[in-house]
């Protein structure tokens, strides 16, 4: 077999189909956000960040800055080794105790990423109950969906916050069979929102688990930044909350908050928490830093929200097709692959404005689209900036303006 020209096809099919990947060479410069340098062959830009999930811009904020350098200077740089060899240091169990105390769980269990965290924890709690039927959203995120399937349970995927499927799949199980629901509060791509509590009333009706995703709220809602489940008094209805510190909080890494005996169970088996190495010191002081910051302070939260609705409004006056949703998301549809690519790469190049095109796997199909992300940073110069900026591309591309009803879903 010629292994060479395999792969050179396969992604020659990629790029036929309009969705072969270039990222942005970016740098960041800490301070200026959300301006970063763009490196290209022709030399080095200063372009505006558009869609990065620093979405408080935590991640250039002076107490996290300071907790990560203060801390490589004391301890180095590396863990040194996994959590069970040598690799937990006391800056971990501090960013648990800490997390444990935003969920108002008993305990929580950092891992390298919010990406391992869905894996390793759905993976593992699912093969540890007997016969366990999983119930998982149509719109979960590539962690979950991927963590469901190492479990080799059985799956049930419910539509998109469809309730009423969500009760027939549960009426058909047995009263007494181990069940997980697992769903997300903000859903990235279309900016929705899980339905939490009914989703908990189903799980207290049906004898069922839950596990919730906030990766897209910790930080952004709720009075101390808990999320949509804090910020709805939902919190202690969910068996498993999971997040990242990666996002709203600005640094690396994940976690889980549920029960001592949940996560000590994790803790213990699960193969994507045991055989890496843990986070570095560093990151751990920041991220503590960060959680800690917004737990008492509503400003960075308020001028988010205040920043998102101003965006969205702005470019629904223009006719720009947003796709409406509750959350601090913008998503504008374009509905066309190479299209999409189009408009971002204008957008680089006559406007200096990155946004990156978000296209199939990450979206169904058919709702290609740009995902803007506004930060408390984005000022209104910028906004009016972003605002012609589009209307130029739209014009130039002739994209279509229909505001989009329902997103058309898989
Ligand atoms: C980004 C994301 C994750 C993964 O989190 P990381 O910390 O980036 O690995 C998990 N779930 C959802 C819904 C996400 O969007």
């Amino acid at each position: 077999m010629d292994y060479g020209r395999f792969f050179e096809d396969a992604v020659a099919a990629i790029r036929n189909e309009g969705r072969y990947r270039v990222f942005a060479d970016l740098e960041r410069q800490a301070g200026r956000f959300p301006f970063a340098h763009h490196h290209t062959p022709r030399g080095r830009r200063e372009v505006v960040v558009w869609c990065s999930n620093d979405y408080l811009g935590m991640g250039q904020h002076p107490a996290t800055r300071e907790a990560a350098v203060d801390a490589v200077m004391r301890l180095g740089t590396g863990a040194g080794g996994t959590r069970n060899i040598s690799g937990t240091n006391h800056l971990h169990v501090m960013l648990e105790e800490e997390l444990a105390d935003l969920h108002g769980k008993q305990a929580a269990l950092v891992f390298t990423s919010g990406y391992i965290a869905n894996e390793a924890t759905l993976s593992t709690v699912a093969k540890l109950l007997p016969d366990c039927v999983i119930l998982s959203d149509s719109m979960n995120h590539a962690s979950m969906i991927e963590g469901i399937r190492m479990s080799r349970c059985p799956k049930q995927v419910f539509r998109h916050n469809d309730l009423e499927h969500l009760e027939s799949l549960l009426q058909a199980l047995p009263r007494d069979r181990a069940k997980l629901i697992a769903f997300e509060s903000v859903y990235s791509m279309d900016g929705d929102i899980g339905e939490i509590e009914a989703i908990c009333d189903l799980a207290d009706r049906y004898g069922a688990m839950t596990y919730l995703d906030e990766v897209h709220a910790v930080g952004l809602y709720g009075p101390r930044g808990g999320g949509v489940a804090e910020q709805r008094g939902l919190m202690d209805r969910l068996t498993i909350i999971q997040g990242t510190l990666a996002k709203a909080y600005g640094c690396m890494g994940g976690y889980i908050t549920a029960s001592s005996a949940i996560v000590d169970a994790v803790r213990s088996t699960a193969p994507g928490f045991i055989f890496t190495t843990s986070l570095a010191p560093a990151i751990c002081a920041a991220a503590t830093a960060s959680v800690r910051h917004l737990k008492v302070s509503q400003t960075e939260r308020t001028k988010h929200q205040e920043r998102a609705a101003t965006v969205k409004r702005r470019l629904k006056a223009v006719g720009l097709p947003v796709m409406d949703n509750p959350s601090h998301i913008v998503p504008v549809l374009v509905g066309d692959p190479v299209r999409c690519k189009q408009a971002t790469d204008l957008l680089m190049e006559r406007h200096g404005i990155y946004i990156q095109p978000i296209n199939y796997p990450t979206v169904a199909r058919g709702t290609e689209r740009l995902r803007i992300t506004p930060t408390p940073v984005h000022d209104d110069r910028l906004v009016d900036h972003l605002t012609e900026a589009l209307l130029d591309v739209w014009q130039t591309l002739d994209l279509h303006r229909t505001q989009p009803t329902a997103i058309a879903a898989e």
